[in-house]
């Protein structure tokens, strides 16, 4: 399961199924392009950047005990938390077993992110619940959120006659 799913699982499940619906927004893109240069700017001299996981996504960087992740703010620490145990896991998975650094470099703030078998077992209950809301056939009801005006689906959301 990609990384991004867990992600915006803890952040809202309406967004988890409108992502992987692909209903995409224009700021998603401008936000995404902006974690980008932050990523080459922090992990410039990185020996193993953007690592791709089959079907799991790209982990930030790798670099001797340490699977990092790199993320613009601290205001979703939990989502972010619960990303990068989810890239652990699974690179634990593949015989590979990291210790999480999560960074946010604006805030200059680093902390570690050490997987254990509470995680691993909580992450097997949040797929199945991911796989439960992506078959939905409609998005999750509007359950307002604070940081739903900075949500690129904020538009889409709040439309007119929308509840
Ligand atoms: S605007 Fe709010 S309710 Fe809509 S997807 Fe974003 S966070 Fe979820």
């Amino acid at each position: 399961m990609l990384g991004t799913y867990i992600h915006y699982y803890f952040v809202c499940h309406r967004k988890l199924w409108l992502f992987v619906h692909q209903i995409q927004m224009e700021k998603e893109h401008e936000r995404v392009m902006e974690g980008k240069i932050l990523h080459d700017v922090t992990y410039k001299k990185m020996e193993h950047r953007e690592l791709e996981i089959e079907g799991v996504g790209k982990i930030d960087g790798m670099q001797d005990k340490y699977v990092r992740e790199v993320k613009l703010t601290s205001k979703m620490k939990e989502a972010d938390r619960w990303q990068l145990l989810h890239y652990l896991s699974e690179l634990k998975k593949r015989g590979i077993e990291k210790v999480g650094l999560l960074s946010y470099p604006k805030e200059k703030k680093t902390e570690e992110v050490i997987l254990n078998v509470t995680h691993e077992k909580e992450l097997e209950k949040i797929e199945k619940h991911i796989q439960g809301i992506i078959l939905q056939q409609t998005p999750p009801k509007l359950s307002q959120k604070p940081y739903c005006t900075s949500c690129a689906y904020y538009a889409f959301c709040y439309a007119k006659g929308e509840e």
